[in-house]
């Protein structure tokens, strides 16, 4: 068997921490410097494999860099770190999007076998197409688990209107291979860049942006390349088919509870420390099942371990425990002695999946169930219902 590629985002709090100091002295350059393609991306933050598991929260990246600089200065980035809300809040409205574009994705990979386009989809995935850069655009995805912004547009508009292939195979393929792999920032960026976002507004990658942007480290022709993107389309839908988790009542209190953890928000204890009396604490296992390659399994796994230890000692809770199964719950339950549970809300997703097994193992085991949610989705998410920049100037007002 292959020995797996290095690791070379280290699944920790303080890799997080230490990763974003680094990058501050660039956010006032970001506006200029954050589309280009360069080996290394030091123009970038790097910092979304931390983003996605919260190892650090948008909230806290968004006071370290103003503590730094002016809002003035550093608007582009912050404006950045916002499209990830944006994006989760938009979901967590939309959530049928999600489910549409998963049971999409199942169909197409059953059908791709018999597919007319199977051979361009192979060559695709196995970065052996005709078209260089393409190629080593997969080479670098799933050797780091990472692509620059702008390639993952240049991969996406490529994947969708040269190689013509169906958007959902090319951003399953992505989920399974980011650090950063993230169902509201990925299924919805794929979606913008096929013209599903903004209705009928595509992207569409040309040869002279791609050589300008990678600095000439790949020049495709002009005829590689399609000439225009005409936005797909489908059919919209409604609310009548839309199926919104039902919300538990907020928290208001933590004493004597089990606080309940999804393994994309693993820096609870921020908010925890002046929480007395928590019973315990069960972070509940990151949930795998859409293929996720070994470097992204291992990733989530060992970020999750990070945060149980973290959490253990911020809370003084006398029991933590990570839930791996459904079974694991109901004992923690009965063994804590508490008199409610407290679910952070986990996103849109496979993590959100965990919410109905918390709520009847609540009811079975008669405890009462709340949610909490972080202020900054609370404040945030109700914005995100319509383009970004509607929920920019709101988000301005409201929290900056
Ligand atoms: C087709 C496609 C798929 C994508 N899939 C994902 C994904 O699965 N997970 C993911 O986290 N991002 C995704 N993005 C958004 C963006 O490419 C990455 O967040 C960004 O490249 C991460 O690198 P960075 O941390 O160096 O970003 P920086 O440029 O340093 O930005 C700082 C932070 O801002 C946020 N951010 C920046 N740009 C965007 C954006 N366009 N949308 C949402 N958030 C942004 C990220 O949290 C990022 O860490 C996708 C974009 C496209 C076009």
């Amino acid at each position: 068997m292959q020995a797996p590629p290095p690791q070379l985002w280290s699944p920790s709090r303080a890799a997080a921490l230490e990763a974003l100091e680094a990058f501050l002295p660039r956010v006032p350059r970001y506006a200029f410097e954050r589309n280009f393609d360069r080996p290394g991306h030091a123009e970038v933050s790097r910092i979304s494999p931390f983003l996605r598991r919260r190892l650090i929260t948008e909230e806290e990246v968004c006071q370290r860099v103003l503590a730094r600089y002016s809002f003035a200065d550093s608007e582009k980035f912050l404006q950045e770190v916002c499209w990830r809300t944006y994006w989760k809040g938009y979901l967590a409205s939309q959530p049928e999007l999600w489910s549409s574009f998963r049971s999409g994705a199942e169909r197409l990979e059953e059908e791709s076998s018999a597919a007319p386009w199977r051979a361009r989809y192979e060559a695709a995935i196995a970065g052996s197409t005709s078209l260089s850069c393409f190629n080593d655009w997969v080479a670098e995805l799933k050797q780091t688990g990472y692509l620059h912004n702008h390639a993952r547009m240049w991969f996406a508009s490529t994947w969708i209107f040269t190689m013509k292939l169906p958007w959902e195979l090319g951003a399953l393929f992505m989920y399974r291979h980011l650090l950063d792999g993230d169902p509201a920032s990925n299924t919805l960026s794929w979606r913008w860049v096929a013209g599903l976002h903004t209705r009928g507004k595509s992207y569409l990658a040309r040869a002279d942006n791609i050589s300008k942007y990678s600095d000439g480290r790949w020049t495709p022709k002009e005829s590689e390349l399609a000439s225009e993107a005409t936005a797909l389309t489908e059919t919209p839908t409604t609310s009548a088919t839309r199926n919104l988790p039902k919300e538990l009542p907020r928290a208001t209190s933590a004493e004597d509870s089990i606080l309940v953890i999804p393994a994309d928000d693993l820096s609870l204890e921020l908010s925890l420390e002046a929480v007395p009396g928590i019973k315990a604490v069960a972070l509940l296992a990151p949930v795998l099942e859409m293929g996720e390659s070994p470097l992204v399994r291992t990733f989530a796994e060992q970020a999750c371990s990070d945060a149980l230890s973290r959490l253990q000692t911020a809370t003084r809770a006398p029991r933590a425990a990570m839930i791996t199964s459904s079974e694991g719950l109901p004992c923690l339950l009965a063994s804590s002695g508490a008199t409610s549970v407290i679910l952070v809300t986990p996103g849109v997703g496979p993590d959100g999946r965990w919410q109905e097994t918390v709520t009847a193992a609540c009811a079975d085991a008669e405890l009462r169930a709340f949610q909490w949610r972080r202020p900054w989705d609370e404040t945030l998410f109700p914005l995100a219902r319509r383009g970004f920049f509607p929920f920019w100037q709101g988000a301005k007002a409201k929290v900056f």
